[in-house]
């Protein structure tokens, strides 16, 4: 059942849209049949509130040419089916499905928004207003995208019809303030006015001021629209009553009561009447609110859950109970209690309607707030991995540049080292071993457990000064390499061969004794000599003068074996130079050699050479 002011304004609102398609048809007969759709389709939506049997006449044609139709002329089409099945095919089911299909489906964005309005509206004519609210709320968003300013007001104009419907006044008045805002056209200023208007008189905000009202009154009346004209006019009368001007607002209604009448909306009539029954008992007319109430309560069959029909058995059973007709008072007070309880029920629904969508959609809310934040918290997360796999191969990285700096590092030390060692223990020009090398190494020799014997065999160089002089201190440096190159060839890697002096030579060879010592120095005495100076680029001759000692003769002690060891070498210098002299034991010595001596394998020519000293 259609019922109330809203069913009206949902109506009157679907109205508001005409798609005005242009029509124009050229020579060429297929581009005059498309005109002719859209001529249709455009006439089918203007008509389709202002004159019933035209429409369906328009329609008829439409569905005989549907073959024809594009895919935006089928879901125009389809809109106005589902318009048609919702306000005159008493199937308001089928053409909700259809037009909720049109705002998932349609490509016009525009056609979109004009179903989903009247989803919203249909839903609420259906009673279900929590779906309706649920409609609205999903289809308001889409209005920024409406090119079509009459559409948008269309949606806008529903909403505030049904905040105002579900008690939510602020609202109402924020989407009729929109719509008043947006340069609308007559038809939607004259709701939307309306809209607001009702709005503010349930917030309580018209105050002492009614010229807006009177004004928007005049709107609507100057473009035809009595239905609103009379709406806007009960609630003017309502605000005048509360603001204590009763006898302006009967004389508002009564002057267009027949004006109403003859609409013939019964909601409307049944507001007049009661609201007049109402004004007159309290001023005093029983007669004429008799009159009036009884006219109010005979609409009452097709507007269930009025306020105007509770109020006008109010008045009757009031008026009864006054004049003493106990029998009608109690019939009109048990009809007023129902009319009444209907009323509270309606108001009920309406608010829990309200209620309900909220808690929806504010569960929503908080879900799709929850969402977000595990979304924040997966994100962060994430980053935090990522910022963590970054750290770890930074770590490794510096770890590793740390590593290969230190490793760096340690090899130039080591290197730094072994060429501070060979500095310390090498004489750079030869590449022999330098006197502290030496010196190390015999004390290394002496202080090692046991009482292997160890030689020694110094060498100067002859004459030496004479090569520097005569060829030149490179030659001189020449013939020094030359010499530790054919010395080191004798020694073997026990011994140690020394540079101990500028031209002065030493070999230690352990295990050896004095024979063994001098056969070495024997052997490099004539190597030596053997030198061929022509790589030098000059013609000389290398000699040295040698020295020969050993341990068992010295004493385990460098000192003193350099010191005999330099003794014969002075010797043989002073012999005649490139020659070995061996230390040798003096006589009573000899005779008293032991065992060890004699059978150490020193060549017997050794016993007579000591003996001979
Ligand atoms: P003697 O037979 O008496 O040993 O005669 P000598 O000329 O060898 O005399 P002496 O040992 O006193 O002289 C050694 C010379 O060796 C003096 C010095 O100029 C030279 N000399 C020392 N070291 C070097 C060196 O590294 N290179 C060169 N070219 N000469 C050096
Ligand atoms: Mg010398
Ligand atoms: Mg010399």
């Amino acid at each position: 059942m259609v019922r109330g002011a809203f069913a009206f304004v949902v109506l009157a609102l679907a109205a508001l849209c005409a798609a005005m398609v242009p029509a124009r048809a050229g020579d060429d007969p297929a581009a005059a049949d498309r005109a002719g759709v859209r001529e249709l389709l455009a006439q089918a939506d203007a008509l389709r509130s202002a004159d019933r049997v035209r429409f369906e006449q328009a329609l008829e044609q439409l569905y005989a040419r549907r073959d024809s139709l594009d895919l935006a002329e089928l879901q125009q089409l389809q809109y106005l089916r589902a318009y048609w099945l919702i306000v005159f095919g008493n199937d308001v089911t089928a053409g909700i499905a259809r037009a909720q299909s049109l705002f998932h489906e349609a490509a016009d964005p525009d056609l979109r928004f004009r179903a989903g309005s009247l989803v919203a509206n249909s839903f609420a004519i259906n009673r279900d207003f929590a779906e309706g609210l649920r409609f609205l709320e999903k289809t308001l968003p889409k209005r920024h995208e409406v090119d079509d300013r009459d559409i948008r007001h269309d949606g806008t104009n529903v909403a505030a019809a049904l905040y105002n419907q579900l008690g939510q006044y602020t609202l109402a008045k924020t989407y009729a303030a929109e719509t008043l805002a947006d340069a609308p056209a007559p038809r939607a200023a004259c709701f939307a006015g309306h809209f607001s208007l009702e709005a503010r008189l349930r917030l309580g905000q018209l105050g002492e001021d009614d010229a807006s009202a009177r004004e928007m009154l005049a709107k609507c009346e100057a473009i035809g629209e009595g239905v609103v004209a009379g709406i806007i006019r009960t609630n003017l009368a309502r605000h005048l009553a509360a603001t204590g001007r009763p006898s302006e607002a009967i004389t508002l209604l009564q002057q267009t009561v027949d004006k109403v009448t003859a609409i013939g909306y019964p909601w409307l009539v049944a507001e007049y009447r009661s609201l007049l029954s109402v004004l007159l008992e309290e001023s005093g007319d029983i007669q004429g609110a008799t009159r009036n109430a009884e006219a109010a309560v005979a609409q009452a069959a097709g507007i269930d859950g009025a306020r105007a029909i509770a109020d006008a058995y109010r008045v009757l059973y009031v008026i009864a109970e006054r004049a003493g007709r106990p029998q009608e008072a109690l019939e009109y007070f048990r009809k007023y209690a129902e009319a009444d309880k209907a009323w509270l029920n309606e108001v009920k629904t309406r608010e829990l309607a309200y209620q309900i969508v909220r808690q929806e959609t504010s569960q929503k809310n908080q879900q799709i707030e929850l969402l977000n934040q595990q979304n924040e918290l997966l994100r962060l997360q994430q980053r935090v991995q990522e910022q963590e796999a970054t750290n770890s191969r930074l770590l490794v990285l510096l770890l590793l540049v740390a590593l290969a700096t230190i490793c760096y590092w340690a090899y130039k030390t080591k290197r730094m080292q072994r060429s501070l060692r060979h500095l310390a223990e090498n004489d750079p020009l030869t590449g022999a071993r330098n006197r502290h090398f030496f010196t190390q190494r015999a004390k290394q020799l002496f202080t090692a457990p046991g009482d292997e014997p160890v030689s020694l065999v110094m060498f100067d160089l002859d004459g030496f000064k004479l090569i520097n002089d005569g060829f030149g201190h490179a030659t001189g440096d020449w013939a020094l390499v030359r010499v530790v190159e054919v010395c080191r060839a004798l020694c073997t890697p026990r011994d140690c061969f020394a540079r101990i002096g500028g031209e002065e030579f030493a070999i230690l060879i352990p295990g050896a004794d004095i024979a063994r010592a001098r056969h070495v120095a024997e052997e490099c005495r004539a190597r030596l000599a053997a030198i061929d100076s022509a790589e030098s680029g000059h013609v000389f001759t290398v000699t040295a003068s040698f020295g020969v000692t050993c341990s068992e003769l010295a004493g385990r002690d460098l000192t003193s074996m350099m010191s005999q060891a330099d003794r014969m070498l002075y010797r043989a210098k002073r012999e005649g130079r490139n020659r070995v002299c061996v230390h040798e034991l003096p006589r009573a010595v000899v005779e008293d050699l032991p065992e060890r001596l004699s059978s150490s394998g020193a060549d017997s020519d050794a016993r007579s050479r000591v003996a001979a000293v």
